[in-house]
């Protein structure tokens, strides 16, 4: 179909392929090298073994939907109704492509952010919508937007903002005073927000924000279908179970083309994941101190070896420059790195319509064990 034709392999899938080959260690697609709580992994278990393997209902089963919400009112203030207001989808993925197809007519526009997650890009076009990026570039140390871009990217066709925060590729979490201006704009052209909030527990010590979901802003919540999933937070990207939480109309016609996507998924997945949600607070805490170490290993390494680093404040990326380095391109230099230095990292140009922005920028995951960090380090030495 034509409007798939400008989508080839995803980079994540390049990349790792890339990574096996050439026995580079891989700081590429986000995803890490140890399982999540051991609680979760024996309840996953234990449903395989005791008859959670048959179709579960279409919202996700009851038990799931509940720790859902109770996750949500315990973390972030927000109520919704178990029964109407949350659907639960195999991974964020699946949420997102659902309500891009459930809510948008040919030739609606919808506002995100680039670099964005390169499914978006994907949905969108698969819904036959338009997408109307704003962009997000590094300005002392922080990715910021222009606010007249982004006024100027909502018409009278605009029917969602798609919002991710925190951000990847860039690690940037939107302050309360960015979430305004966007909701502002949602409420004044009658949008709806989709927002992306996988990387909701990773926000480190030193972000200028704490999380701030959209949906607690006033007047959001009614327009806002809020996206998670297990993946990141539990340290199961491969599970692929992820929710959709919002008013009931709107959960409702998410529910209408989800279930001729996947119908339902990850039975035995969806009780383990409902133990998981009901992890004390400490569990969050210590996922995001390791990971906050990790970062400014990572970071001091990629700054030794030359690079012009981007501290991130949330999530589990850090992009760098790699004009320092002699670098013009990008995709041209993750190419050339497992030669030069036997590492992979993702070209961030891929994430951006407006090429030029992320032509110099490369991003590198940190979701990796110490040893295997301090030798990406050791390696990337090479390059200088
Ligand atoms: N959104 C963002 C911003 C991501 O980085 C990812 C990668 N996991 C996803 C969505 C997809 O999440 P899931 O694996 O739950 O589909
Ligand atoms: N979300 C992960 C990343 O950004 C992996 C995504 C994927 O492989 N599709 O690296």
């Amino acid at each position: 179909m034509e409007r798939m034709r400008p989508f080839g392999t995803t980079i994540f899938a390049e990349m790792s392929e890339l990574a096996t080959r050439t026995g580079s260690v891989n700081l590429g697609q986000g995803f890490p090298d140890t399982d999540g709580p051991e609680t979760m992994l024996r309840a996953a278990a234990t449903a395989v073994t005791s008859g959670h393997n048959q179709y579960p209902p279409a919202r996700g089963i009851p038990e799931l939907r509940q720790a859902i919400a109770d996750h949500q009112r315990h973390h972030w203030g927000l109520e919704y109704d178990p029964d109407s207001e949350i659907l639960v989808t195999a991974g964020a993925t699946e949420a997102i492509a659902a309500s891009i197809l459930a809510l948008c007519e040919t030739g609606d526009e919808v506002v995100c952010f680039e670099p964005y997650y390169d499914s978006y890009a994907a949905s969108i076009a698969l819904a036959g919508a338009v997408r109307r990026p704003v962009t997000l570039r590094p300005e002392h140390g922080r990715y910021v937007f222009d606010p007249d871009q982004l006024r100027a990217a909502f018409t009278k066709r605009t029917r969602l903002v798609l919002l991710n925060s925190p951000h990847n590729p860039t690690g940037k979490v939107f302050t309360r005073a960015e979430l305004e201006l966007i909701a502002d704009l949602c409420v004044e052209y009658g949008a709806i927000a989709v927002t992306d909030e996988v990387y909701e527990h990773l926000v480190y010590s030193d972000a200028a924000s704490p999380h701030l979901p959209l949906a607690t802003l006033p007047g959001m919540k009614e327009r806002t279908l809020r996206v998670s999933s297990a993946g990141k937070t539990f340290s199961c990207t491969g599970w692929k179970v992820g929710w959709v939480s919002g008013p009931p109309e709107l959960v409702s016609a998410v529910l209408r083309v989800k279930q001729f996507l996947t119908f339902v998924n990850a039975a035995p997945l969806q009780p383990a994941v409902a133990t998981a949600l009901r992890s004390p607070d400490s569990y969050y805490v210590d996922l995001r101190n390791d990971l906050q170490q990790k970062r400014d290993l990572l970071c001091a390494g990629l700054t030794e070896a030359g690079f012009d680093v981007l501290v991130p404040e949330g999530t589990y990326f850090i992009t760098a420059d790699i004009s320092p380095l002699g670098g013009t391109d990008g995709m041209e230099f993750c190419r050339s790195l497992p030669d030069r230095c036997g590492v992979v990292a993702i070209p961030a140009q891929v994430f951006y319509d407006t090429r030029e922005a992320g032509q110099r920028l490369i991003r590198f995951t940190f979701c990796k064990q110490r040893p295997v960090l301090l030798e990406a380090v050791r390696r990337l030495r090479a390059l200088t």
